[in-house]
């Protein structure tokens, strides 16, 4: 059988590829046929030595260039990113199953404004400050933490690569990136784009890897700081082992976030928004506003155009630019994700439209329809847990303190959006809801402008903006004593 993405090697490491076949075998599989599309290697424990060793020697001096200079060769990678991005998006498809449709816009694209806004403002969001002491007088410098480590999930392969490794990179530290198992394909491209932009060798390091390998990582003495993007039980466990030697992290979770469509919203907008927060790349982005509240005077004419537009997505082939829909990234996630209907249906909620599995599709693919229940209420297992697939909840509300209320009601904090053309209401809802990144009149949207992250167990830390660059670097203090010095001995 041809291996259709197979890359050079399984790592890439001091600016080339690597590979040591004691490694376990990852198989890369095409989640639209169940084709093996590449075979590759888990990391030894000597790969991870080996990435870890040559970060660490390669940080020092690239934390000596100007960060101008720095920020030079981040921009042509993102320029390089942008000439590819046809290319970028097929192999991005090919990882994950989103259709191209979503790829060429949404996946190579936000990773290369993410090396374009870092390189931009590595010289301007690195100074520090003046401290005027009567006299005496302070400085504070910001300063790079040395080898970072990233750990990503697999619904946003090259992205998370990119924001991860942009403002780390930006910052002057040197980045140990391991994808997930599910899509070990696009942060190989990247870091080769990086290194062809100029990037010194050793400064971005991929190692392939599961579970077992990720702590090889997160416990390294070398390692200054995980950066984790990924479940909330992984999270717990990642930032355990990162206290035990007091690294800095930041934790990109999961989220069962509140979508509050007031009565007086645009209801095309408001449908239009949960769609894009349900079904957008195939339900599996952790912000996601899976919990759709609607207030009840709205509800029958908000489901019948929900129905309508849902029913008429296209879900097929991931390489056609006309599918909207492709399938979920795994079998197991798959799995998942029809046991969650299953419990959806067999606890009472409403089923609208959708599940099951498609039957315009191949039978080998990882496909579930996209699915709505209404009728859904707080207890029900649906309303509770993270789904991670195409699967919305619309629940009932009458009134604004009782669906903020319910809307905070989770242990979850990601995200949250109010639809409404209630200026004032929709400043006051937002300012009442626990989440770290909220929309009004939106949904969904990340542009690398702004920090993105999570609040309760959603996480903490922020990436993206300049918050990104003060999380992969620290504060260092300078007193300068400008007279002799008055000992009492
Ligand atoms: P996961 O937690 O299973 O795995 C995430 C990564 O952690 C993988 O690379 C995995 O190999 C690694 N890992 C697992 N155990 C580890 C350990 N003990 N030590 C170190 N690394 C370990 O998550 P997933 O299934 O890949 O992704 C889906 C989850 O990610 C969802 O919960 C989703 O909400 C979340 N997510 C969050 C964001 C965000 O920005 N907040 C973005 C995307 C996905």
């Amino acid at each position: 059988m041809t291996l259709r993405a197979q890359p050079k090697a399984s790592h890439f490491i001091d600016g080339d590829y690597v590979e040591d076949e004691a490694g376990s075998l990852i198989e890369s599989i095409y989640p639209a046929t169940g084709e093996v599309i590449a075979r590759l290697h888990a990391a030894t424990p000597a790969i991870v030595e080996k990435a870890i060793a040559s970060a660490k020697r390669a940080q020092p001096e690239w934390a000596a260039m100007s960060p101008t200079a720095r920020g030079r060769i981040l921009k042509r990678a993102a320029d390089l990113i942008r000439e590819r991005n046809r290319e970028l998006s097929e192999l991005e498809t090919l990882d994950t199953g989103k259709p191209i449709q979503e790829t060429i816009i949404a996946d190579p694209t936000s990773g290369a404004d993410s090396f374009e806004f870092f390189g931009g403002i590595a010289a301007a969001g690195l100074n520090g400050s003046y401290i005027p002491l009567g006299g005496d007088f302070a400085y504070t410098k910001r300063v790079p933490l040395g080898v970072c480590v990233g750990i990503g999930a697999w619904n946003y392969p090259q992205q998370i690569a990119c924001w991860k490794g942009a403002p780390a990179l930006a910052a002057g530290n040197a980045m140990v990136f391991k994808p997930s198992e599910n899509t070990p394909l696009g942060a190989l491209a990247i870091a080769e784009i990086l290194h062809e932009a100029g990037l010194p060798k050793g400064l971005y390091n991929v190692i392939q890897g599961d579970r077992e390998t990720g702590p090889l990582l997160v416990n390294h003495p070398d390692v200054a700081k995980v950066s984790l993007t990924g479940s909330v039980p992984t999270g717990r466990k990642v930032a355990a082992a990162a206290a035990g030697s007091l690294k800095h992290v930041t934790m990109e979770l999961g989220g069962k976030s509140p979508l509050i469509v007031f009565d007086d919203a645009d209801i095309d907008s408001a449908v239009g928004g949960a769609m894009l927060g349900n079904f957008y790349s195939t339900g599996q982005v952790c912000s996601n506003g899976t919990r759709v509240f609607v207030q009840r005077k709205i509800k029958a004419e908000f489901l019948k155009r929900l129905k309508a537009r849902t029913e008429a997505i296209a879900i097929g082939d991931p390489m056609d630019e006309a599918t909207q829909l492709g399938p979920m990234v795994s079998w197991a996630q798959r799995d998942k994700v029809l046991s969650y209907i299953a419990k959806g249906k067999a606890e009472g909620a409403t089923l609208v439209t959708g599940g099951g599995i498609p039957n315009n599709v191949s039978g080998e693919g990882y496909y579930v329809q996209p699915t709505v229940f209404a009728d859904v209420t707080d207890e029900m297992t649906i309303a509770r847990e993270e789904i991670f697939g195409p699967v919305m909840c619309v629940l009932d509300f009458d009134d604004e303190a009782e669906v903020i209320a319910r809307g905070n009601a989770t242990e979850f904090g990601l995200s949250a959006g109010v639809f409404t053309s209630d200026l004032t209401r929709g400043h006051r809802v937002v300012d009442q809801l626990e989440a770290g990144t909220l929309w009004i009149n939106t949904y969904n949207l990340c542009p690398v402008e702004i920090p993105f992250g999570g609040s309760k167990q959603s996480g903490f830390g922020r990436e993206n903006s300049l918050a990104a660059l003060e999380h992969y670097s620290e504060l260092k203090t300078v007193y300068v004593g400008m007279g002799p010095v008055q000992a009492p001995y």
